[in-house]
């Protein structure tokens, strides 16, 4: 009786192969990648086996015998006797891909979704996580470009990341809109720079060595309006734009003139949104703009990577021939009142070439020995 028990037993412990009696080995866990076709269970088992033994997937919904969800799967698999647990594990290494990013521009203030119309497709049917970085920096309020970038994850933390400009315009402003404007505070200035030129007021306006002034010490009046970019600019401009053209760089203006009015809408809807301090950083006090002039533009692009295309690189080394200069040049700040703008360039004729050597700008303020300082 005994023996006849000992004999069952064994037949049972070799396993669904009954016929070689050997123990069936099996791997416990397969990888493969999403997309890919599960296992079957010939790649389950490492020894012979016949009918008897079976896998079944007891989490997975199968389609088209494939897995679109990175994961760990369990199966169980059958050896006549007993149930064994195999796993199935899917991996997936594949990036989503980011689709129809464009380049947006929008008008000072405007509301905007970064994200819309942007699609993001992936090999899994993981629900993406879209977001733009946080390297981004803009300002919807404050003029400029800005470099803002789309990152897409899928739940396997595979990341992708595409780069749009999101350009910032400024308001038109209509001129029925624009209230009274208060006049520019009368304190005369005229006397003698550090460097010994004369300081000639006109008509309010500021002359030193005959180049006409307005900066953040030297107002214009509200009164003077040269009414768009003047001749001497233009003729100048045009010469510089051909010359340009010539080399295979195209040449734009994209704000010329100011009046006081618009300034003075300008800043003042800055004033409300960052306050007075901040404001005076990037954008100046009516009277103070260098656009009411009539005598400088914004050339190309208000970004502060301009000055390294090749746009900028031409205007740097080439607008002084014509008369012009890169009026707010990297790291004098301090001594022009404003930031390096690579796109702000300002005709002031002959003399601009001494203002550019070697290389390098002078600004207007040492070339002249003047501040630009807001006296309040
Ligand atoms: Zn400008």
């Amino acid at each position: 009786m005994k023996k006849i028990i000992l004999i069952i037993m064994l037949l049972f412990i070799t396993g669904c192969n009954k016929e070689i009696k050997k123990e069936v080995t099996y791997k416990e866990k397969i990888t493969i990648k999403i997309g890919e076709e599960v296992p079957s269970l010939e790649d389950y088992i490492t020894s012979d086996y016949d009918e008897s033994c079976t896998i079944e997937w007891t989490n997975i919904d199968l389609e088209d015998n494939k897995i679109y969800t990175a994961g760990i799967y369990e199966g169980k698999l059958k050896i006549v006797d007993r149930d064994v647990t195999v796993n199935l594990e899917v991996i997936d290494d594949v990036a989503p891909t980011i689709e129809n990013v464009k380049d947006i521009t929008i008008t000072v203030g405007d509301k905007i979704d970064l994200l819309k119309g942007i699609t993001v497709t992936d090999n899994s049917r993981d629900e993406m996580d879209i977001s733009i970085s946080e390297e981004s920096i803009y300002d919807i309020n404050k003029v400029g470009t800005y470099n803002i970038e789309v990152i897409a994850k899928d739940n396997s933390n595979n990341i992708s990341k595409k780069v749009f400009k999101l350009i910032v315009k400024e308001k038109v402003i209509p001129q029925e809109q624009v209230k009274d404007i208060p006049n520019v505070p009368d304190i005369d200035l005229s006397g003698t720079t550090t460097k010994g030129y004369q300081i000639n007021r006109i008509d309010g306006i500021y002359y030193v060595n005959g180049i006409l002034i307005a900066n953040k010490t030297y107002a214009l009046p509200s009164t003077y309006n040269p009414g768009g970019l003047r001749s001497e600019f233009m003729t100048a401009f045009n010469k510089m734009k051909e010359a340009a053209k010539n080399d295979g760089v195209t040449i734009t203006i994209i704000s010329g003139y100011r009046s006081y009015s618009y300034q003075k809408a300008l800043y003042d809807g800055y004033v409300k949104t960052y306050g007075k301090a901040m404001t005076d950083t990037f954008s100046a006090r009516p009277g103070n703009s260098e656009h009411q002039s009539g005598l400088a533009a914004d050339l190309n692009r208000i970004d502060d990577n301009f000055g390294n295309t090749k746009e900028g690189k031409w205007l740097d080394l080439n607008a002084s021939k014509y008369g012009f200069i890169l009026r707010y040049p990297k790291g004098k700040q301090s001594i022009t009142g404003y930031k390096y703008e690579p796109w702000h360039f300002r005709y002031i004729g002959d003399e601009a070439a001494n203002l550019y050597q070697n290389g390098e700008w002078t600004t207007l303020e040492e070339y002249l020995g003047i501040d630009s300082k807001y006296q309040s």
